[in-house]
């Protein structure tokens, strides 16, 4: 019991931002699904290449440059490993989950998407894994079908088989979703539609930092996910593709670095994975995502990783357990296995304003997200029009979770 304690303070000095206070509290950040807190290494490597490592990548002749485009290259490579992708050629970076989704709609929907087809969702979808699948499907007359989820948050994978008709040309999954934090059943739908010759694009915007994610198992096409949400630099975004539809996908935005040849009519494009990465990307961000991945690692692995997964398994038990005994809550994503559930939790208490309980617990210097978590169509479908959310990260602790229920009940008391 002492060793994990020690494990997790020592994890946590690797995190100057859990030592700061909010609100004259210390501060108990429960935000970490819309992003994680950087750790020390990360910090140190971003200051360190604004000095040393600050100039454009892929374009000059000269050192500085060089070394700005190892890192970026560097930082490419441990994506690849951390997902074990094939090649270098499958990961391309973008801004973000958005962006990664966005060049999928936009570019394979061009390419493979006509009048009458239909792309298929989940119910339990994040807004950058709906909106984009929309706006390519009203560019040629195409539709969308919603792949739903039960009572307790699990996906209707049984429905799969009915759903993906011959007019579903490409499916776009959540491996978590940002408000029920359940592990959904992608691997099967995968296998389904692959039968039937179509692609599958997966979010793992969450997924990625509660699972060891292996892209070439999971076998998906595409695979999304955002460094900032797992301990890198905002404004960086990683898009997984299978080299096969990346090269039959044109060109999502043109500019400077995608290019082979440019005349004035005409253009050839840059090999993969460059072909997508058209202007200055954000190098500094990207390159910071080798640090970030390699804090990932330290995480999950070895005794460190055994100590947090117990502690996470103590959390979802806890909150679980404590949630459950308020009066009048409604909590969102209750899968019967708890194995599924990672340690995001969303509620309703009747008659209290999930905002109001937001802002009671920031001034307890505990931050949670209030409102429709951009998933509007999943939070009215619960018959409610926000909710609250407390979303764990390995850093956090047991503890928390403990400062955070007597907190809501305080807040309770006021509000009610
Ligand atoms: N998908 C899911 C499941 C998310 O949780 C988020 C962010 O909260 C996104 C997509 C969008 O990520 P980003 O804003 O980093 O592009």
């Amino acid at each position: 019991m002492e060793g994990v304690k020690n494990i997790i303070s020592e994890v946590r000095s690797h995190f100057p931002a859990l030592e700061t206070s909010m609100n004259g509290r210390r501060l108990v950040y429960l935000d970490n699904a819309a992003t994680t807190q950087k750790s020390r290494e990360v910090l140190e490597f971003i200051s360190g290449a604004m000095v040393n490592k600050n100039a454009n990548v892929h374009r000059s002749m000269y050192a500085l440059s060089d070394l700005a485009t190892e890192a970026y290259e560097a930082a490419r490579e441990k994506v690849r490993s951390f997902i074990n992708a094939p090649e270098r050629e499958n990961i391309i970076f973008t801004s973000g989950t958005t962006a990664s989704i966005n060049l999928v709609a936009s570019s394979f929907c061009q390419a493979f998407l006509k009048e009458g087809d239909a792309v298929l969702i989940e119910a339990d979808s994040h807004h950058s894994n709906i909106v984009p699948w929309q706006l390519a499907a009203q560019r040629v007359g195409a539709f969308i079908k919603v792949l739903p989820i039960d009572g307790s948050g699990n996906l209707c994978t049984n429905l799969a088989e009915s759903l993906l008709t011959p007019e579903v040309k490409i499916v776009a999954l959540t491996q978590v979703s940002n408000v029920l934090g359940v592990e959904n059943t992608i691997a099967e739908i995968i296998k389904i539609a692959h039968k039937k010759g179509i692609p599958v694009l997966v979010d793992g915007a969450q997924g990625v930092v509660h699972s060891e994610v292996d892209v070439q198992k999971m076998d998906c096409d595409f695979y999304a996910f955002s460094a900032h949400k797992i301990y890198g630099a905002t404004g960086v975004g990683i898009l997984y593709g299978k080299r096969d539809w990346l090269e039959k996908m044109p060109p999502y935005m043109g500019g400077g670095d995608m290019v082979e040849t440019v005349t004035y009519q005409k253009t050839t494009y840059a090999p993969l994975p460059l072909k997508f990465e058209a202007g200055t990307p954000n190098f500094t961000g990207a390159a910071s995502l080798l640090p970030a991945l390699e804090t990932a690692e330290y995480l999950r692995r070895g005794e460190v990783g055994d100590a947090l997964k117990k502690e996470e398994r103590a959390i979802v038990s806890f909150m679980m357990e404590k949630l459950s005994q308020i009066p009048d809550i409604e909590i969102y994503g209750t899968p019967e296995n708890l194995e599924k559930k990672h340690p995001i939790f969303s509620f309703n208490v009747k008659g209290v304003n999930a905002g109001d309980m937001a802002q009671i617990l920031d001034k307890m210097g505990v931050a949670v997200r209030s409102g429709l978590m951009c998933a509007e169509p999943l939070i009215n479908s619960f018959g409610a029009t926000s909710a609250l959310r407390a979303s764990f990260a390995p850093y956090n602790t047991l503890e928390e979770a403990d400062y955070f229920v007597q907190c809501l009940q305080r807040a309770l008391q006021m509000l009610k």
